[in-house]
């Protein structure tokens, strides 16, 4: 068998334990590593002379090694490498600490590639622990893989490299020859090369087309496999025109036009034999519980059972409070099941839910998914929230025959890819709010007027309000460094500004348990200002909070600082949103400008499409979707809608994947679903 498919240990330079990390990331065999992609990559493609080169900024210099100096020991543990470089015009010193080998390695005379930030004046520069390449040899767009601790970019570009020497002994193919010819792309061979080893930008862009091409590809077959399934099963029909005055008449508040649409359309894929699958998608704000009450109560009236489950603990108690008020009139009496339900209450609920006597069940996705019995379940309702949760939508389907879905998501998305990502679902978009609320206001203004903007959020503390102040470094929020950032800024708060209010601090590494205490604590106005990363954790309702400040705001993308911004403007008073960046980019400024000008959520997330393209869609983990690695750097749509016409291509001649030729594609498909949750496709 070929070295490609032979255990990971097999590869020259990895032992036992090199081995053991690798396995631990899923990767077992050299195959798998071929698919472990590149970062980005360092570019030696336009070496700059040494006295162009400003210091502070990495750059990649061409040299010639003019002498290497004695090696000096400073003290126990700390050695020093020096060797003297020229390009010709100006020398420089290349400086290692503690590591000999890439020292010992450099010959005089020799010629070679040094990458890293210049330090110094004028009359002697230095580059500290730079990346050494030998000209002849050298990776002139050299990968940086994403790292796992104790394995290194340059391990895994060893072992990469090594792996592509098997592959080019016998290369595979993943794509039928006509769809390739089709859509004009290069062999999975000469992809796989390119991305770990790109001659030049072009070659690597095509490569990284057919590789974004094939995920996205693999994620809208999957898509499509679920709604085909979907499709041909037999759901349980209940009765059109079951009046609902009642429903409608004790409500607090008239319906917007567009509420009244959704209920409208639920109602009747309720009353089909196909089981409904739709996504209810509105902003924050825009009333979507009262549409999912509306669903319950229909099903209800049918004699059926509907559960609502939220992705934490203190949403679905907010969930039971809402729906209580809603169905409570109508005689509905909606029950609680939760981790922190007691025992004893929970044997309770479970026999009432058995027994049908309860017809409303709110819950956590973690509890609802385990051992319930229903009499008669007709509904699921998920409450995505923040994500889109591809798995958990194909996961309660088993429960009780054939229930209808309805997944409610908070993240205004492009009506495009909207299509894309929620391939299987039908889509209502709740795109009115409802009358009376207050547009928030937004500022973006400069760190200088920091000072002004506490004063600003003090007033409003003293007037018995609460605030928000998102402290983050970059966009993932889970981040050590967003982690450091917002510790050491609550403390600073703590101790200066804010002294005399409570300061909370929420961020992700904290426990689960310990952020919705946090978020307990904000709605029960124990917390004055609660500074926090990016955690998505928007769902809480506080409507008392209605400030919320955001440093460096030009590094968030606007579909982000959207959804920030959502965690105020809840309540009956104005609701402001001060974005603070100190970035002088154009770019930045207009992106923060349209942020002031429009609220609108699906507005903002076009726009943000055209400004940076779908990737981030894909690349993001906190939507829920399989990572695809590839299709994050993708930066067009024309990409996006060729590979939704390859796969309805596809699925038309053959609906479950199964000729021999795809069934490369049909286990990738699997696989990527697999790996989202426990019940993806099977
Ligand atoms: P979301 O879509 O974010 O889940 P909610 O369902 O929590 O929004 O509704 C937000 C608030 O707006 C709630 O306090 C709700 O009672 C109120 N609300 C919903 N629909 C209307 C309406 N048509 N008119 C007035 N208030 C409404
Ligand atoms: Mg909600």
């Amino acid at each position: 068998m070929n070295e490609l498919y032979q255990p990971i240990e097999t590869l020259p330079g990895v032992g036992e334990k090199r081995a053991a990390k690798y396995h631990k990331m899923g990767i077992d065999t050299p195959y798998d590593l071929l698919f472990h992609f590149p970062r980005s990559y360092i570019d030696y493609t336009s070496p700059v002379m040494i006295a162009d080169a400003e210091n502070g900024v990495p750059v990649a210099v061409r040299c010639t090694v003019k002498q290497k100096l004695t090696p000096s020991f400073v003290r126990k543990g700390f050695s020093l490498y020096r060797v003297v470089v020229s390009d010709g015009v100006s020398e420089m010193l290349l400086v290692f600490y503690n590591t000999p080998y890439t020292y010992q390695a450099m010959k005089a005379g020799e010629e070679y590639y040094a990458y890293g930030k210049l330090s110094g004046g004028l009359l002697r520069r230095e580059m500290q622990a730079p990346q050494v390449q030998k000209v002849e040899s050298a990776l002139l767009l050299q990968p940086v893989y994403p790292q796992t601790t104790g394995l290194t970019s340059a391990m895994m570009r060893t072992n990469i490299q090594k792996s592509l020497t098997y592959l080019e002994k016998e290369p595979f193919e993943t794509l039928p020859p006509e769809l390739m010819r089709d859509y004009r792309l290069i062999s999975l061979t000469d992809a796989l090369r390119a991305v770990h080893r790109p001659e030049n930008k072009q070659e690597l862009d095509e490569a990284r087309h057919r590789l974004a091409f094939e995920e996205l590809l693999q994620f809208q077959l999957g898509t499509l496999m679920l709604k085909h399934r979907a499709s041909v099963q037999i759901s349980t029909p209940m009765a059109p025109d079951t009046p609902m005055d009642d429903f409608f008449s004790a409500l607090p508040f008239p319906l917007t036009g567009a509420q009244q649409r959704a209920i409208t359309s639920i109602c009747k894929d309720l009353c089909s034999d196909r089981p409904m699958n739709r996504l209810l998608q509105g902003d924050v704000g825009s009333g979507k519980t009262v549409v999912a009450a509306a669903a319950a109560a229909y099903a209800a009236k049918n004699g059926y059972q509907t559960v609502l489950m939220a992705p934490t603990e203190i949403l679905a108690q907010q969930h039971l409070q809402t729906m209580t008020d809603f169905l409570k009139p109508i005689g509905l009496e909606p029950v609680l099941l939760t981790g922190s339900t007691k025992a004893k209450e929970k044997r309770e609920i479970k026999k009432k839910i058995a027994d049908g006597t309860a017809k409303v069940i709110v819950g956590t996705h973690a509890v609802i998914q385990k051992d319930i019995e229903f009499a008669s379940l007709g509904l699921v309702i998920t409450d995505e929230q923040h994500r889109f949760g591809v798995a958990q939508r194909a996961a309660l389907a088993e429960k009780g025959g054939c229930p209808h879905k309805l997944v409610m998501s908070a993240t205004p998305i492009p009506r495009t890819l909207a299509l894309i990502i929620y391939g299987d679902l039908d889509i209502t978009i709740l795109d009115e709010m409802p009358k009376g609320r207050l547009p928030i206001q937004t500022f973006a203004v400069t760190g200088g007027y920091r000072e002004r903007a506490y004063g600003f959020i003090k007033e409003h503390l003293d007037a018995g309000e609460q605030a928000y102040l998102v402290c983050a470094m970059i966009e993932e929020s889970d981040t050590l460094e967003n982690v450091q950032a917002a510790e050491s800024y609550a403390e600073t708060l703590k101790n200066g500004a804010f002294a005399e209010y409570r300061v909370g601090l929420l961020h992700g590494k904290m426990k689960p348990q310990d952020k919705e205490a946090v978020m307990a604590a904000m709605k029960a106005h124990e917390i004055d200002l609660l500074v926090c990363t990016t955690v998505v954790e928007v769902g809480v309702d506080v409507p008392n909070a209605t400030l919320i400040l955001i440093e460096n705001a030009d590094r968030f993308g606007l579909a982000q600082l959207h959804q920030l911004r959502g965690r105020v403007g809840r309540g009956v008073q104005q609701s402001y949103c001060i974005l603070v960046t100190d970035s002088r980019r154009e770019d930045a400024r207009e992106r923060l400008k349209i942020m002031s000008r429009t609220v609108n959520g699906f507005a903002i997330a076009e726009e943000d499409l055209r400004l940076r393209g779908p990737g981030d869609f894909f690349g993001n983990a906190q939507h829920g979707m399989p990572p695809l690695m590839q299709a994050a750097f993708c930066s067009n749509m024309p990409l996006v809608s060729e590979t939704q016409m390859a796969a309805k291509q596809l699925l038309r001649q053959d609906p479950e994947l199964q000729s021999p030729e795809l069934q490369p594609l049909r286990t990738a498909v699997l696989q990527l679903f697999a790996k989202n949750g426990e019940n993806g496709l099977n």
